[in-house]
């Protein structure tokens, strides 16, 4: 290695010593007599100044233009103390050029790449289509950095327990995870395709059914479903799964893993057990399986009060499954709550299924809003009680008790902003979410489908009751949540032969169907499967909340765009004639430009 040091290395002690450092130009500073160059690398910043009576490296460095890769060797000299930068770790010293060559020329970058900037108002397209030039600023390299401690810590917390890595394939068959397929045409097998794995599930699981008792992967999974901020169609889990475990086994090491890589990751130390909250309660209190609990307002429930409601909205309290969830503002919280403000929460209650909100506010004399005047004493009195104060004021959704949860859980999320209340953001408020239903009933055709996948284990004092009320069922389901994002899921897994077919016949799978789709599964089954079980961290995600930055895609190297697109390599591309012959493809219809 030509390089004596990095440019993140030298302090005042090097004083005196003959160094020869390379990297990239951040800044290029022309003082007349005098050219500063800033050198930089992945490790920091040196300040190089170049005198003019070292005529050849003068000569050089009046060519030099930002991003230029050049090479000096020189003197390292301290600072006069006025000119020492505090904020650089190198900030005491500077190098004295006695040398300077230009190792790669650069042309002018398409944005300012400065160290010490933030990628300010670049556009993210063109930050991606450059992203090599993006990933120079130290900024958007961070979370990569912290990426690569986090999995280190994972590997190493799991190795130490007995967890062994295994790759399990990505050319395979279909994994129902609940997205749709990428599929890969088999150019071997003309019309036949491998489908990319949404997860190592029943791989994962056919490892227990071998023996190897303790698995785990940095695995990446591919789900084509309609991207938003946080979604990625490539993204990667922490896949594991354990052999001759309960719930309680997997959750209190994830509880360990977690700790341990948090601390590894940012030093912050997580304080144990997570709290759990049962899925009902989750959504009864939050209005969300993944609730944000860093922040009140918790929903409440008027359905009893409101019962025998006249007023035509509020009519779902009477039915089986309906319910009125309120939330309370209180009164000095309320003052930002405008019409236009309650206007916008509307919006969102709606966007989230509900037919509307209705508010109430306590006024000197009774309650205040439109409906107020629906109410009869006994309702009013009741809602009384909880707007106890003038100005509190009350935001209701009457629906089916999901949707009604859902709908005013999102309202909820929105008050923090609305009402200017401060959400502590450096908190880092890991929870479990537990006792998920088995399955859940699709809202257009009635059918049941799995809430995770097909292969989670339901309570065994519930399986009776799998034909006669789907509903009821509750499963070994789990999820991890981190400040409302869903941050990892899993499950207990049916181990027998005999249940796993009744839950696909639950699912409303022929045998035919369950054959084809999973025979090779339902056949493994059959040699004897131990009781097992585990769980898939969302990696992209964790590192996201863990690194404090607003979008998956600065957790990940090269990411896709919100389309699904690469803007670097251009990929999802059109592929040539002889190829399409090749696999036996013709193609319909022509790719959008
Ligand atoms: N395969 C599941 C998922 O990807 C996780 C699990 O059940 O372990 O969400």
């Amino acid at each position: 290695m030509k390089r004596t040091h990095t440019c993140g290395d030298l302090r005042a002690s090097d004083a005196g010593a003959t160094v020869t450092l390379q990297g990239w130009v951040n800044r290029r500073r022309d003082l007349g007599g005098l050219v500063f160059l800033d050198l930089r690398d992945r490790y920091g910043l040196t300040q190089v100044v170049v005198e003019p009576d070292d005529a050849a490296a003068f000569a050089a460095a009046d060519g030099v233009r930002n991003e230029y890769v050049v090479e000096v060797s020189g003197l390292v000299r301290e600072r006069p103390e006025s000119q020492r930068n505090d904020r650089l770790a190198t900030g005491a010293v500077e190098v004295v050029a006695a040398s300077l060559s230009v190792v790669a020329p650069a042309r002018t970058p398409p944005f300012v790449i400065d160290a010490a900037a933030g990628a300010g108002d670049v556009n993210e397209e063109l930050r991606l289509k450059y992203r090599y030039l993006d990933l120079r600023r130290p900024g958007a390299l961070a979370p990569l950095l912290l990426r690569h401690r986090v999995t280190q810590a994972i590997w190493e917390y799991l190795s130490a327990r007995g967890f062994v890595q295994v790759e399990t394939p990505l050319l395979t068959l279909s994994t129902p995870e609940g997205a749709r397929d990428y599929v890969v045409p088999a150019r071997q097998k003309a019309g036949a395709f491998y489908a990319l794995p949404q997860s190592p599930q029943l791989f994962k699981q056919l490892l227990m059914i071998a023996g190897v008792d303790r698995y785990f992967q940095i695995a990446r999974c591919f789900r084509d479903e309609d991207l938003r901020a946080d979604r990625q169609p490539d993204f990667t889990q922490l896949d594991m799964e354990l052999s001759f475990v309960e719930e309680e086994d997997i959750l209190s090491l994830n509880e360990g893993l977690m700790a341990h890589v948090v601390r590894a990751a940012t030093g912050k130390s997580v304080p144990m057990p997570f709290p759990r909250l049962t899925y009902r309660d989750a959504m009864d209190r939050y209005g969300s399986d993944k609730p944000d609990v860093r922040f009140g307002f918790e929903l409440l429930d008027v359905t009893a009060a409101l019962r025998n409601s006249a007023f035509r909205g509020f009519a779902a309290a009477a039915e089986p499954d309906g319910a009125i969830k309120a939330l309370l503002v209180p009164a000095a919280q309320a003052e930002p709550l405008s019409r236009k403000a309650l206007a916008e929460l509307e919006e969102t209650a709606k966007r989230h299924g509900a037919k509307g909100l209705a508010w109430l506010k306590r006024t000197a004399d009774g309650l205040g809003g439109p409906v107020a005047k629906f109410l009869s004493p006994e309702e009013t009195a009741a809602l009384q009680e909880i707007a106890s104060a003038e100005g509190d004021t009350l935001l209701l959704v009457a629906d089916v008790w999901k949707r009604a949860c859902t709908a005013l859980g999102a309202v909820r999320l929105r008050l923090p902003e609305v009402l200017g209340v401060q959400v502590p953001q450096a908190e880092l408020a890991f929870l479990w979410v537990v006792d998920f239903p088995l399955l859940e009933q699709d809202e257009e055709t009635g059918a049941w489908t799995y809430m995770h996948h097909p292969f989670t284990r339901p309570r065994e004092a519930d399986v009776a009751r799998m034909e006669s009320d789907p509903g009821s069922v509750l499963a070994h389901a789990y999820d991890l949540v981190l400040n409302g994002s869903e941050v990892g899921g899993g499950s207990l897994r049916i181990h027998r032969l005999d249940v796993q077919e009744r839950m696909f016949k639950a699912l409303g799978f022929t045998q035919e169907e369950a054959e084809r789709r999973f025979g090779f599964f339902l056949e493994a089954l059959a040699h004897g499967a131990p009781p097992h079980g585990g769980i898939a961290w969302g990696l992209d995600r964790l590192v996201m909340l863990l690194a404090g930055v607003a979008s998956i895609r600065d957790t990940i190297a090269f990411p896709k765009n919100q389309r699904g697109a690469d803007p670097l390599t251009g990929a999802p591309s059109t592929i040539d004639e002889r190829q399409l012959r090749e696999l036996g493809l013709a193609v319909v219809g022509a790719a959008e430009a």
